[in-house]
């Protein structure tokens, strides 16, 4: 029998309805599953320093960089992608980076004026404010691994010097010997400064939003080279180089440190979100592009706020930098 085409009609009807309540009732469950709080999108961003970067650096050169930024973006994505926390993904990334000779943190970092390697580096969470940060130490290989031992291990916040690196090894950490630093292409530059008294900017950092919409900011250093023997930048300075609050932002800043240490950039760029409302890229572009560079003050940073908003302004000539979200690959930049 050939059916009506009413009929044809009231099956597909009933076909939809059973369709669309399916749907409804799926869902219900999901949001019941997961509630309002369920996950968020994570998002990880990474940079590897601003500065006079030479725009006619060779092709190889930046590829070597774009590839050792997605490499840092692959770790911390990783991460969180199987659920791990924010803090754990910026440990991640940074490990990466400072493992690279190509930057100025850990195995790159930069030579102080006595020909020494002293190394910065801090971490913070944004959920209870908790953050640990070591300076100048010389032994260990990888700083932001022992600044966060600092923040989960012990009472304190910073610890520098000798006792941070016999803290580091306490903890398990392998020393490594100074000669682990001494990398060619930074002997070469150091041997050059010394002769210019040049200054080098270069440093490394992170910040991420996990699924649980924790945020958190890590920065890494060698410093900046020929700097005197003791000196501590803003990297290891919460506030400074590094602050992360859930309420507003996660960031990590690049740059000439003693600026970035006397306007609590870091901080600043949290309270202006806090106390203003302005929005996140306003606020940052305010910092970067008006406060700093008024005052001469070269350097960037890269932000992450409680939405997902990425923001990455320098006010020099190139930053390396990139991020990637979830389910996106992921996007590196050295340029404008
Ligand atoms: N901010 C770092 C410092 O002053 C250097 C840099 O970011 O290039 O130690």
């Amino acid at each position: 029998m050939i059916p009506s085409v009413r009929n044809i009609y009231r099956k597909a009807g009933n076909v939809f309805l059973l369709l669309g309540t399916s749907l409804l009732l799926t869902s219900c469950y999901y949001m019941m599953d997961k509630g309002e709080d369920g996950p968020v999108e994570y998002m990880i961003a990474v940079h590897g320093g601003a500065g006079s970067m030479d725009a006619e650096m060779p092709e190889a050169m930046q590829q070597a960089y774009h590839a050792a930024l997605r490499q840092a973006l692959l770790a911390g994505e990783e991460v969180l992608k199987a659920g791990g926390t924010a803090v754990e993904a910026v440990e991640a990334a940074i490990r990466v980076m400072e493992d690279d000779s190509l930057f100025n943190a850990g195995k790159g970092a930069v030579y102080n004026a006595d020909g020494q390697h002293e190394l910065d580096a801090s971490i913070m969470e944004g959920k209870f404010h908790t953050a640990g940060a070591v300076a100048g130490v010389r032994q260990v290989r990888n700083p932001i691994t022992a600044a966060r031992l600092v923040m989960t291990e012990t009472p304190h916040v910073m610890l520098v010097g000798p006792g941070a690196d016999a803290f580091a090894l306490e903890m398990g950490m392998d020393p490594v010997d100074s000669s682990y630093f001494w990398t060619t292409r930074h002997r070469t530059r150091y041997q050059e400064a010394l002769a210019k008294q040049g200054k080098k900017l270069g440093t490394v950092g992170a910040v991420a939003r996990d699924r649980d919409g924790n945020l958190a900011a890590g920065t890494s250093t060698g410093g900046m080279a020929m700097k005197k023997y003791g000196r501590v930048g803003d990297s290891p300075v919460i506030g400074a180089g590094t602050w992360a609050d859930n309420a507003t932002c996660a960031v990590s800043c690049t740059g000439h440190g003693e600026y970035f240490i006397r306007y609590g950039v870091a901080h600043e760029l949290s309270s202006l979100m806090e106390h203003r409302k302005w929005p996140l890229e306003r606020a940052a572009n305010h910092l970067v592009m008006q406060e700093l560079k008024t005052m001469d003050a070269s350097g960037g940073l890269i932000a992450v706020d409680t939405y997902g908003n990425i923001v990455m302004p320098f006010n020099t000539q190139g930053m390396f930098r990139g991020y990637v979200k979830e389910g996106q690959e992921p996007l590196t930049y050295i340029f404008k």
